[in-house]
């Protein structure tokens, strides 16, 4: 037998009748030798029973046939680079609504170290342009930091996480909730005095999986 050891895979048809198979029907497999290789025979029970032949199966067994379990679709974690191609779709958009979920991500890459800031200067929105560098393109990010409210980096965070998990497509954001905040607190002010340079990022609990 030159093929002897060659895979023969179960049939999801009997060879006899050629009905398809339903899942958890009894089946009788066999194998029968033909021209110096083993041929693979998968029947109905009564198929098999009926069936008038002059050979012998050179091996032949009972089975139960399992139909082939639908492809699950897995739960993505969230990869860098698809962190990355949003953040750069986003930046490129330059849309004013989007500036709080470009800052969330671009900390959130950060974290990942993925993103190196290379640099801040003050905004006079009262927030803070913050560079940051990709480690690996060299590219430049400049991202204003909008100086977000603990309350609002929850709401901008479950946006990003949308995005990135492809619940919400950009455009149909709810501008409502991402647009920057416009009576932002002044620098100075008691929220804003003492950690004034303390980044969300404290406070951003999300990590971006490789
Ligand atoms: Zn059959």
């Amino acid at each position: 037998m030159a093929q002897e050891w060659n895979i023969r895979h179960r049939g999801h048809e009997c060879s006899i009748c050629g009905c398809k198979f339903k899942d958890k029907q009894k089946c009788v497999s066999l194998l029968r030798e033909v021209d110096r290789s083993y041929e693979r025979m998968d029947c109905c029970v009564g198929c098999w029973d009926a069936l008038e032949r002059d050979w012998e199966p050179f091996s032949l067994w009972d089975g139960v046939y399992c139909a082939p379990k639908p492809v699950e679709l897995k739960k993505e974690p969230v990869r860098k680079d698809t962190a990355e191609i949003l953040l750069r779709k986003l930046i490129d958009l330059e849309d004013p609504a989007m500036l709080n979920v470009v800052y969330v991500l671009a900390v959130m890459l950060e974290r990942g170290k993925q993103l190196i800031e290379r640099d801040t200067k003050p905004h006079e929105s009262g927030g803070i342009l913050r560079i940051y560098e990709d480690k690996r393109s060299g590219d430049t990010f400049v991202v204003l930091d909008p100086k977000l409210r603990l309350d609002k980096l929850a709401i901008v965070q479950q946006q990003v996480v949308a995005l990135l998990s492809g619940t919400q497509t950009l455009g149909e954001e709810k501008r409502e909730e991402v647009s920057v905040d416009s009576d932002q607190e002044p620098v100075g002010s008691e929220e804003a005095s003492g950690d004034s340079e303390q980044k969300a990022e404290d406070s951003v609990s999300l990590e971006v999986e490789s």
